[in-house]
């Protein structure tokens, strides 16, 4: 008897153990501890940073949602970055464009990213009709960090929901981005006010009437996984396929709802190269198929026309 409790304290021990010593705090090296949320852990280059106490609500909303949906209570720490020292936290530029790391951090803009800015300037030029709506949900300035930092960290936390089972595990890329964009339209969905969906959708929305992106090297699932790093260096080309990503993520959220972002999950950790090793794209296929029905697969079909 007395073997068998200890080793149950030693189990649950070890598990919890795991749960908070996944995420690498040699990241956290150079910030200032922010003393803004008792749910998860902030760090951030500014001692006193203004204008992040909305994007910490939400991901304290999500993070509830998300514990709830996938039955975990998730570690995890949120960096703020800003222009001068993105290089130095995060994998990839321009400074604010948001990421989630394998191993429980997130990095994200902070005051006026780079990545914001540069969108913004894209903006000015257009009617005062498209403006107009644009302004009723970004604000007279059209802050569109309130779309690259506060709409898109809830889809940098549905990925380390995933990382947290998978860690760097990847069976697609494109599969972990539709598991990013549905996390995403699920915890916007189930927030208190519906502001942050709304504001992603008219903006995503707007990217694809605009039809904006210029000549687009890579427009196939076979180019986006062969050429991941490529494509995300060519922001444009990494936005066109984000949009995508997000039609299709909400056209599933809308036809099987909540449910369907643990059983996406699950699909991610059972196909998890480090168990199974590469599944070609016949297998894959067909895996889809059994898992989800052809009904999801077409919905996953990704349309090369435009
Ligand atoms: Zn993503």
């Amino acid at each position: 008897m007395k073997i068998y409790i200890l080793v149950l304290i030693i189990l649950v021990t070890s598990c919890k153990q795991v749960s908070s010593e996944w995420i690498d705090r040699t990241k956290h090296e150079g910030l200032y501890k922010i003393d803004f949320s008792n749910s998860f852990k902030i760090l951030c280059t500014a001692e006193n940073p203004e204008n992040i106490k909305s994007t910490i609500n939400n991901l304290e909303e999500a993070k509830i949602f998300f514990d709830e949906i996938f039955d975990e209570d998730l570690k995890f720490a949120v960096l703020f970055v800003d222009n001068p020292n993105w290089n130095k936290y995060a994998f990839s530029p321009p400074p604010g464009m948001p990421q989630a790391h394998y191993q429980g951090n997130i990095v994200l803009g902070l005051d006026n990213s780079v990545m914001a800015m540069r969108a913004e300037q894209g903006l000015k030029q257009l009617p005062d009709s498209i403006l107009g709506t644009l302004k009723q949900h970004f604000g007279k300035e059209l802050n569109l960090d309130l779309f690259y930092r506060d709409a898109l960290s809830l889809h940098e936390l549905g990925h380390l929901y995933q990382f947290f089972r998978t860690e760097n595990g990847t069976q697609r890329h494109w599969l972990n981005e539709i598991f990013g964009n549905l996390c995403q339209v699920a915890a916007a969905k189930n927030l208190e006010t519906q502001d942050v969906f709304n504001r992603m959708d008219v903006y995503q929305q707007f990217l694809i009437n605009a039809n904006k992106w210029g000549e687009l090297r890579f427009k196939s699932l076979e180019q986006f996984e062969e050429d991941y790093f490529e494509v995300l260096k060519q922001g444009q080309n990494y936005g066109w396929y984000q949009t995508q990503f997000y039609l299709k993520a909400k056209e599933l959220y809308i036809k099987f709802g909540d449910d369907f972002l643990n059983k996406f999950r699950d699909f991610l950790i059972d196909i998890n190269p480090d168990k199974v090793g590469r599944i070609n794209d016949k297998e894959l296929n067909e895996l889809l198929i059994k898992n989800f029905g052809n009904k999801v697969v077409k919905i996953l079909e990704l349309k090369n026309d435009r």
